[in-house]
């Protein structure tokens, strides 16, 4: 069936969703659109009745949608797809104006909801083992746990907000999408379309300044927290939602290494390796962050990577053959000066860039390149989720695995060569969460996602993510005891 277009959707005005109702509030306040430094439009500051109203209401619809079946919860999922899909172009063009990203990388955020819904529609029921013993039956269930919150970042506003959304509801779930402040406006398009198709009440929308986060994490009618963003707003989190001791899954922040083997073709690598550095303009979690090059091979590799890096445009989203769009807001923007700064102040070399940032009517910065900064430089160590990149030798193999583990973060990390077997040894020993091999970081909805140590708690995507919406509960039966 074709999908159907529901004209009622505007894509000019913004509300917060409650109990499948559009709601408004005195209080307003907007983005920034990146590529300009205007205002996007006005949207509603959830106050602290709307918290309860959605509390409330998502409790409501919890009771109800949990004696629904996995079938059935999964045919709306379906339903879902083809609301959303009837709104791929304008979804792209609001994604455009709340991020700056180029069209094409936009166009493929949306089309991977589709993906994301996709794999959601084949995903079997998750089933515990049973048991059969002399004396007793054993079956673990996997059920529902109530009402999740989840809180979103700005970089890829739309993708991770659904990312949460489609397994919370699928495993009988209701959800509440608290968006970034800083991009609001997918988010909260994705969830009033949600609601053409889910009871009221099941997936609402609250946005808001600083306090509806803490807010959602404090509130004893919540039961789980879903959180993507920075370290140090996760620990927030984890120690908030420690007093009503509710389930989090933490998608946090990395610093990940890449390492380029003795043996890698340089022609072939370095155009990944750029993209694995600079796509989405860095603002990438699992953008790798810092480069490994064998020191054989270092001065020929650094120049065909400036190369690559050279000829990624920089622009606004409409201009032909863009690859990098703005940074997506002046806080960050801010940040990312600090690491031009301190590599300037210290003497680090630029083998791309100078270390300037001139001003621009947005937010836009030109990729940038450290040659060889010592191991405890900042941009070694911090995470500067913009366009300035270091690469650093290494002589031996054990050595700059060691230095790669020396973090921290423990979120992705890409390793390039030709022998296989020696890239799967490399693969085995990065403690990381997600290991690709010749390739940039692709993520996508089989492969299990999340980090290890300060990098996250929890597991996204895959089979196991639908797993982080769900208690497990053991039923023991005794035979010979009625
Ligand atoms: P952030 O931590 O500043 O904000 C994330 C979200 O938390 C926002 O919605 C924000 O409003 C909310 N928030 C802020 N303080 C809060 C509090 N005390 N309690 C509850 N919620 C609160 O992160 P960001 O700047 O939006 O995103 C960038 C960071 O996210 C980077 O570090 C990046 O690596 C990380 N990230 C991780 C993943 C992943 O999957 N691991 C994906 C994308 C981004």
């Amino acid at each position: 069936m074709a999908p159907s277009r529901l004209d009622t959707v505007s894509f000019t005005s913004f509300t917060n969703i409650v109990n499948g109702e559009s709601r408004s509030s005195k209080t307003k306040y907007h983005g920034i659109d990146p590529t300009s430094k205007q205002p996007n439009w006005d949207v509603p500051v959830a106050t602290a009745e709307d918290v309860e109203d959605a509390v409330a209401a998502a409790n409501k619809a919890f009771a109800e949608w949990k004696t629904t079946t996995w079938e059935y919860r999964t045919e709306r999922i379906a339903r879902f797809k083809e609301a959303l899909e009837a709104y791929q172009e304008e979804m792209t063009d609001l994604l455009l104006k709340e991020t700056g990203k180029p069209r094409n990388f936009g166009a493929t955020e949306v089309q991977s909801c589709s993906k994301f819904m996709e794999w959601h529609m084949g995903l079997k029921e998750p089933k515990g083992e049973s048991y059969d013993l002399d004396d007793r039956t054993i079956v673990n269930k996997f059920v529902p746990l109530g009402v999740a919150a989840a809180i979103c970042p700005w970089n890829f506003p739309l993708l991770l907000s659904l990312g949460k959304v489609l397994p919370a509801v699928q495993m009988g779930n209701a959800i509440i999408v608290k968006p970034s402040p800083f991009t609001p406006y997918t988010a909260l398009k994705m969830v009033e379309i949600a609601n053409q198709v889910f009871p009221p009440g099941l997936v609402q929308a609250l946005g808001g300044d600083d306090k509806l986060g803490p807010a959602l994490v404090d509130h004893p009618d919540i039961h789980k927290i879903s959180f993507t963003g920075s370290i140090a707003t996760g620990k927030k989190v984890m120690a908030a939602a420690a007093k009503t001791v509710k389930r989090v899954t933490l998608e946090m922040g990395g610093n990940d290494p890449a390492i380029v083997l003795p043996d890698a073709d340089i022609a072939k690598v370095a155009p990944m390796v750029a993209m694995g550095a600079f796509f989405n303009t860095s603002q990438v979690c699992i953008a790798s962050k810092r480069i490994y090059v064998h020191s054989s091979m270092y001065d020929e590799f650094l120049a065909a990577l400036v190369n690559v890096a050279k000829s990624l445009k920089v622009g606004a989203s409409n201009e032909e053959g863009v690859m990098l769009g703005p940074i997506q807001n002046s806080m960050q923007y801010e940040k990312v000066k600090t690491f031009f700064k301190d590599t300037k102040d210290h003497g680090y070399k630029f083998a791309l860039g100078s270390g300037d940032v001139p001003e621009t009517k947005g937010f836009f910065i030109e990729p940038t390149i450290i040659d060889n900064p010592p191991e405890d430089s900042m941009i070694v160590q911090e995470e500067p989720f913009g366009p300035i990149v270091p690469v650093q030798k290494y002589d031996d193999i054990e050595d700059v695995i060691k230095r790669a583990n020396n973090s921290k973060a423990g979120l992705g990390a890409t390793v390039f060569g030709k022998d296989a077997q020696k890239l799967q040894e490399v693969a085995d020993k990065l403690e990381a969460g997600s290991v690709w091999i010749n390739s940039f970081p692709a993520a996508g909805p089989q492969a299990q996602f999340g980090g290890v140590k300060e990098s996250g708690i929890g597991t996204e995507f895959g089979t196991l993510g639908i797993l982080a919406y769900a208690n497990v509960k053991a039923i023991t039966t005794f035979k010979n005891n009625s």
